[in-house]
């Protein structure tokens, strides 16, 4: 059982002003594993102004200071890369095998496209005017993450902003702590100095809440659900912050009869299933031209079949629970939803699978026929739960594909490079993936319409953090 009621700000582990504790559970076993201090607005208060006073000269840092810097961070994030994989199997059910070599890894992949993009980066442009323009760090950030994929949404916005020379406070979803403190170690570790990066855990509506209205930060990156970003945005509207939104989604999987049928919709069905649906990018709605829906449908169902759920601490391809109750009951009442409104239930259904009856675990779950006004055509689940419907041709496959009000990522399978091109540019979405193959680390990942706003990761990740400036060439 761990006890996580110290807060890291002003470079030390300290006791936090709040006394509210919540428990920190295993969604696997459904057992306690640790007790967590929730803060309150004083320790909020306190991180920034901690991180107010270092902003005066961390942002006065050369570009080869913060780039020595990165490079002992990553260092440091090696030396704990097992460390974050076992908190995060433990506290959110990311099998341990995911864990390792993607959760935990994106610390790292992350890290190594955020320092490319800085070595790149000029400081310092001269514009055909002559006019010039310099590139400064924003000040004071607030940073808001989820428990999806914890280490992932930290990396990416903690790295840009200690790359920028910008300084932070960390609210990380107060589900996932445990991976949350050993960053902060890890930043420790690297030997940055004190009030650069603050560490604070409590409840979105408070501890969030406080950051977002707080008139010393200057700017807030949140990850999450539609409707907490947008009272984020709200409550840092009467302070005029900058506001990086990286929200929900709902994403179309257009397969065409081109394509390689068996290769592209077991995949797809994998990829729906992969961190147990937890992904706000995650494939969701599968849409078939018509020719091949029948045989895709059957692939389907073949891959659905297949797809095994266990226990998240043994290694293998398999997935986990659902990361509590709440999104457990929630996933349920779509499974329900889909029933309820005619979909045809291809495998899965509810409850929970055979043998797991103590985690949070559900049954990956595909329904065919789905019409577009269903509700698990339209709501984001966040489960393991695909939804298939079928198309007439090009036109109808991207009408159906844009009528969402997500636009975060699109995927295309097709056999024909002219189409792959031609739909591509006409999917409303921020990340296209084709054939199975999507953007590396250091690319730009974010939405359009209300999947969010702004761009994480690499140079453009980098200058959500940033301010320009300008002034003329001197002269008398
Ligand atoms: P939330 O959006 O509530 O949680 C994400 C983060 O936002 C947490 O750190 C949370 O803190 C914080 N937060 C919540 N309310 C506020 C607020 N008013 N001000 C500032 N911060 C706030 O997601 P849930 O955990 O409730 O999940 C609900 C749904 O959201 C999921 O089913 C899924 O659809 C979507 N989601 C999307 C994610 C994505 O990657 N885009 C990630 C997670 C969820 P706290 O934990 O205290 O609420």
């Amino acid at each position: 059982m761990k006890t996580l009621n110290k807060f890291y700000i002003d470079g030390a582990w300290v006791n936090s002003v709040s006394t509210e504790t919540m428990p920190v559970m295993n969604p696997a076993s459904n057992s306690q594993i640790g007790v967590l201090t929730l803060g309150n607005a004083a320790d909020v208060d306190r991180a920034v102004a901690a991180a107010k006073r270092a902003f005066e000269s961390f942002s006065q840092t050369s570009k080869d200071q913060r780039l020595a810097l990165l490079e002992r961070l990553l260092d440091a994030t090696r030396a704990r890369i097992e460390d974050l994989a076992q908190a995060m199997t433990a506290e959110m059910g990311a099998p341990i095998t995911m864990s390792r070599e993607v959760q935990a890894e994106s610390g790292i992949g992350h890290l190594e496209g955020f320092i490319a993009a800085l070595k790149a980066q000029d400081e310092r442009e001269v514009l055909a005017s002559g006019d010039i323009v310099t590139r400064e760090p924003i000040g004071v950030c607030g940073l808001i993450t989820p428990w999806n994929w914890p280490i992932n949404q930290i990396a990416l916005k903690v790295i840009p902003a200690l790359a920028a020379g910008a300084t932070c406070v960390l609210k990380p979803s107060e589900h996932t702590p445990l991976c949350a403190n050993i960053y902060g170690e890890i930043i420790h570790a690297a030997g940055y100095p004190a009030g650069v990066f603050n560490l604070v855990h409590g409840a979105g509506p408070v501890v969030g809440a406080a950051m977002s209205r707080h008139r010393d930060i200057a700017m807030m990156s949140f990850t999450g659900s539609t409707r907490a970003g947008i009272q984020v945005s709200k409550d840092a509207a009467d302070t005029v912050k900058r506001v990086a939104l990286e929200l929900g989604g709902k994403s179309p999987n257009l397969v065409f009869a081109d394509c390689d049928l068996p290769t592209r919709v077991s995949e797809g069905v994998a990829a729906c299933f992969y961190n147990t649906g937890q992904s706000c990018d995650a494939p969701t709605r599968m849409l078939v031209e018509r020719a091949c829906y029948d045989d895709a449908v059957r692939l389907a169902l073949a891959a659905g079949k297949a797809q095994t759920v266990g226990d998240p601490a043994s290694e293998g391809d398999h997935i986990g629970p659902l990361f509590d109750e709440i999104q457990y009951n929630r996933v349920q009442a779509m499974i329900q939803a889909g029933i309820d409104d005619g979909a045809r239930l291809l495998v899965g259904g509810l409850g929970k699978p055979d043998g797991l009856p103590d985690g949070w675990y559900v049954r990956p779950t595909i329904f065919a026929d789905v019409t577009p006004d269903m509700r698990i055509a339209r709501q984001e689940v966040f489960g393991p739960v695909l939804v298939i419907m079928a198309f007439e041709d090009e036109d109808h496959a991207i009408r159906m594909a844009n009528d969402t009000e997500y636009g975060l990522a699109a995927y295309v399978q097709t056999g024909d490079p002219r189409r792959a091109e031609r739909v591509a540019n006409r999917l409303r979405a921020g990340g296209i993936h084709i054939n199975g193959r999507d953007a590396g680390y250091g690319a730009p990942f974010g939405g359009y319409k209300q999947s969010g706003t702004g761009r994480e990761g690499g140079a453009f990740g980098l200058e959500e953090f940033q301010e320009l400036k300008v002034r003329p060439p001197f002269a008398l």
